[in-house]
Formats: C-alpha cells, sequence, structure tokens
C-alpha cells in the first residue's frame, strides 16, 4: 500500500486529509469521502494507488479538448472514487463507489507502466479522466513526472476539486487542465454535487491559468438547473473577465444519467448558451454531445471562415498553421499544437483496452 500524502497524524489514531476542500478527518479503518484514502492504524494510505478500472485511447477531442494538439491520441485512465456526488454523473458505477468495494477488479498499472503502455500505442497525451483526478494525487504526480520526461503530455480531466497546494504541485507536470465548471451559483453546486465549492473551483481555474496550463473550460447545461439567462451570463462573463476571450468554452447537452431526470437538453438552449457567451466576448464556444451541430467546428475570429471541422471527433481539415488561420493571419488564442498542419486522428474512434 502507499502512504498518501498531504495529511496529518492526530492523535487517537486519527489522520487529517489535506487533499481536497472536504478537509476530512478519518478515523482508524475508515476512508473519507472519496472512498479510495483510508486511515490504517494511524496511517493515510491511496489505496488505488497503481490501480486503474478503465484503459482506453480516446481521441483528444473527445475529453473535450479542441484547442490542445487536435488529432492526439490521449491514452486515458481512470479509478474508483470521487470528491463530488453529483446527481447526474455519468461514470456513477466507477465514481461514486470506494476502493474497498471491489478492489479486484482493479488492474495494477504502475507509473512505469503506464508511460509504457501509452508510448507503445503512439499516444501524445496522457489523460487522467473518467473519475476525478484529484484524488488519485500520489499516482498521477509520479506519472505525469515520468511521463513529461519520455515526452508525453498531461491533461487532467477535472472538477476542479481539490486543495491549491495539492493542485500546484500536480501543476508542475499538468500541460492541459480540463475544468468543469458544473455552474455559478454555490446554492446549484450544493444542490447538485454535494458540496458548495464554487469559489473553490474558480480560484482553481486563475492557479491553473496563471500557471501557465492550457485551459479549457466546460459546463453540462442541465435543464431547470443552470440553464438560466443569469447563470449563463455570469459563468460566461466570468471567464471573459478572468480568464480571457480566448478560452474555449464547452457547453454539452446533458442526457438522463444516475438520479436526475430532467429532460434532455434542447439544442435551442445550447443555442442560446452560446449566443450569451458571444455576447460577453468568448471567441470560441463548442457545442458537445449534439452530433452533426456546426458548433463542433472552429471558427477563425478574424474571417470567420472554418479553421477545422469535426465530426464526431474525428477532425476534418486543419487550416491552422503556426497557431494563424491559414486564410487571413489572425491568431487563434490560446492554441496549442505543432508547427506544421495537424495529422489526423491515429484513433476516431476510442478503443477500449480495459
Ligand atoms: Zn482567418
Amino acid at each position: 500500500m502507499k502512504e498518501a500524502l498531504l495529511y496529518e497524524k492526530l492523535a487517537h489514531e486519527m489522520v487529517h486529509c489535506h487533499l481536497c476542500p472536504h478537509e476530512c478527518v478519518i478515523p482508524e479503518g475508515k476512508t473519507g469521502y472519496c472512498g479510495v484514502r483510508k486511515n490504517v492504524e494511524g496511517s493515510l494510505y491511496a489505496l488505488t494507488y497503481g490501480k486503474v478500472i478503465s484503459i482506453a485511447i480516446d481521441p483528444i477531442e473527445k475529453k473535450p479538448l479542441n484547442h490542445f494538439y487536435p488529432g492526439a491520441s490521449a491514452f486515458s485512465i481512470g479509478t474508483f472514487g470521487c470528491n463530488m456526488r453529483c446527481q447526474h454523473c455519468q461514470n456513477w458505477e466507477i465514481s461514486h463507489r470506494g476502493a474497498t468495494e471491489d478492489g479486484d477488479q482493479l488492474r495494477k498499472l504502475s507509473p512505469e507502466q503506464a508511460v509504457a503502455m501509452a508510448k507503445e500505442r503512439n499516444c501524445e497525451v496522457i489523460a487522467y479522466t473518467y473519475n476525478e483526478p484529484s484524488i488519485w494525487f500520489e499516482y498521477i504526480l509520479d506519472t505525469s513526472k515520468l511521463a513529461r520526461k519520455e515526452g508525453l503530455f498531461n491533461v487532467l480531466v477535472t472538477s476542479g476539486m481539490i486543495n491549491p497546494p495539492a493542485l500546484k504541485t500536480l501543476l508542475n507536470f499538468t500541460d492541459s487542465y480540463r475544468l468543469d465548471i458544473k455552474g455559478f451559483t454555490e446554492e446549484f453546486y450544493q444542490r447538485l454535487t454535494g458540496s458548495a465549492v464554487l469559489a473553490q473551483v474558480l480560484e482553481n481555474a486563475l492557479i491553473a491559468f496563471e500557471a501557465g496550463a492550457h485551459i479549457e473550460i466546460i459546463t453540462n447545461i442541465i435543464p431547470n438547473w443552470n440553464d438560466s439567462d443569469e447563470q449563463l451570463d455570469g459563468l460566461s462573463r466570468w471567464i471573459v473577465d478572468n480568464l480571457g476571450p480566448d478560452i474555449p468554452w464547452h457547453v454539452t447537452r446533458y442526457h438522463p444519467y444516475c438520479k436526475l431526470r430532467e429532460p434532455t437538453t434542447p439544442v435551442e438552449t445550447l443555442d442560446r448558451a452560446r449566443e450569451i457567451g458571444f455576447k460577453n466576448g468568448l471567441r470560441y464556444i463548442y457545442v458537445g454531445n449534439v452530433p452533426g451541430h456546426p458548433g463542433q467546428n472552429t471558427l477563425c475570429p478574424g474571417c470567420g471562415k472554418t479553421l477545422i471541422d469535426r465530426t464526431g471527433f474525428a477532425i476534418g481539415v486543419n487550416h491552422i498553421v503556426r497557431g494563424c488561420c491559414e486564410f487571413c493571419g489572425c491568431k487563434i488564442g490560446h492554441f496549442r499544437g505543432p508547427d506544421i498542419p495537424i495529422k489526423h486522428h491515429t484513433t476516431p474512434f476510442p478503443e477500449y483496452i480495459l
């Protein structure tokens, strides 16, 4: 078992975990809120270190990341546990359970094995995804360090539920921070996720931005929960004012999963979210989970031409050359990619390994 970082020992074999805003004080024999950090005889252990439940090679567009090495293949790994309890979680079967249950379903994958496997499969990126990576802290830290040494990029697909010291440590080795900002009121966060942590999530976005990570924001738009003009206006305005107009914002269609039973989001709602975001100055707003929607494409903010067209997770043309529009030379802000037109996907569809 791997001893956890970022905790302190208290009297009577209690421990205090400082990894995330829950700040769990954990009695002997118990796990924290996340279900994957356990107090064993007065020491805290990271039960999921080196253990994964899912491995896949995903198109980077599935994260979704549209401005970070389009066409790249992301070696994607995830495990059990989460420090939120979102009522609409798509991955609740793995995220809403602890490592103590079904522990033997988990496959062993050391940081060395993860990096070797990603390289063998010609992936440019390792993505920590499917469940909340924050609570996989020790494993991600070790794997990211090694991955970077081997020339791979690291992507955190996260809800941002982590304390700043832990985040800053991970950011030393993180290239892209794909952040979920789920809504724009604390009341909404409390009701949907079980934790009123909007302020912390926003602070973490700033920390990642200041650390120089590539950032893309995603919001799953849920009817009657976060689809009001006020929330969409507040959130898009916050992004523009604090991170700038070039940060991509993905507004995605909600489908009923897990406990939440609202109807599927109408496409008009996503179009309205986009309109509000554009009005506030955002330049790149993408529509997700609506196959064939033109809002999947990257348009030049200068000349309006289509620079990257996407069908599902596959990219067709790519007219971004050295970070600029091939037609008018306009710089495409907050874009990372190679200096030549980017290759098409080697994996236009996810390939499931585990
Ligand atoms: Zn242009």
